[in-house]
């Protein structure tokens, strides 16, 4: 089987700064900080480096006992948000993950900087609920490589489990920032980069993605890539 590994916010759906407001209201009520440091970048990291950040600049200690303080408040103050905020489900989302649904060689998961909670909330919101069978996350992590690999190895137990051979032969991702295509190449992925998010075309061309998209409404080249991965897949299953 062939996994496709998508990035959340900026990928799948524009959450319309849900994330960002949940940020500033649970540090505001949680550690009283009512200067949120300006030019904190959300964009292609992992909600514990984002909320480290803040705290090292806030003069809150980065402590697992504060991210835990944070991250049990955030997670209401996040569904919230979901609900008050306008965003939206990018274009071609659906109907890519329509297709590869209905490819029985294809498994697909999440590769994101949210937190698993964030992941199920944001895709809840936008009815993309259970399209998605496994995933790298960021409750534990600060470096996207390592959620990458987390979420690598979350696919090739769900292959061990869900497919007869149980072989994982490869893996494409799929993100808005030069921060997806870097964990793209840290676990030796085809990178796909798509500029529907916070990342101009011509900043996402400069990390040198194998793709390069607009938006996800033309998959002609995604989709023949992934025909091919899985051929190449086939080969070497016939091989072994
Ligand atoms: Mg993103």
């Amino acid at each position: 089987m062939y996994a496709i590994l998508f990035d959340i916010d900026g990928t799948l759906l524009q959450s319309g700064g849900a994330g960002c407001a949940a940020f500033v209201e649970t540090f505001r009520a949680v550690f009283q900080l009512n200067e949120f440091p300006e030019g904190i970048c959300f964009a292609g990291r992992s909600d514990r480096a984002i909320a480290q950040e803040i705290m090292q600049r806030s003069k809150i200690e980065p402590s697992p006992a504060n991210w835990q303080r944070f991250f049990e408040d955030y997670c209401g103050r996040l569904e919230k948000s979901l609900k008050v905020c306008e965003g939206t489900v990018l274009p071609g989302v659906v109907e890519l993950l329509d297709a590869l649904e209905e490819d029985s060689h294809t498994a697909v998961g999440l590769l994101t900087g949210n937190t698993h909670f964030g992941a199920q909330a944001k895709t809840g919101v936008y009815g993309l609920a259970g399209r998605f069978a496994f995933g790298g996350y960021g409750d534990q992590r600060t470096d996207r490589n390592a959620i990458a690999v987390d979420a690598r190895l979350a696919a090739e137990e769900y292959v061990a489990a869900a497919s007869s051979n149980g072989l994982l032969c490869g893996a494409m991702v799929i993100g808005d920032t030069p921060a997806d295509v870097r964990c793209g190449r840290a676990i030796d992925a085809f990178v796909v980069a798509v500029a529907t998010g916070g990342s101009s075309r011509e900043e996402l061309a400069d990390c040198q993605p194998d793709l390069l998209l607009e938006d996800l409404t033309d998959t002609g080249d995604l989709l023949a890539e992934v025909s091919a991965a899985q051929r190449r897949c086939s080969q070497l299953v016939s091989q072994s």
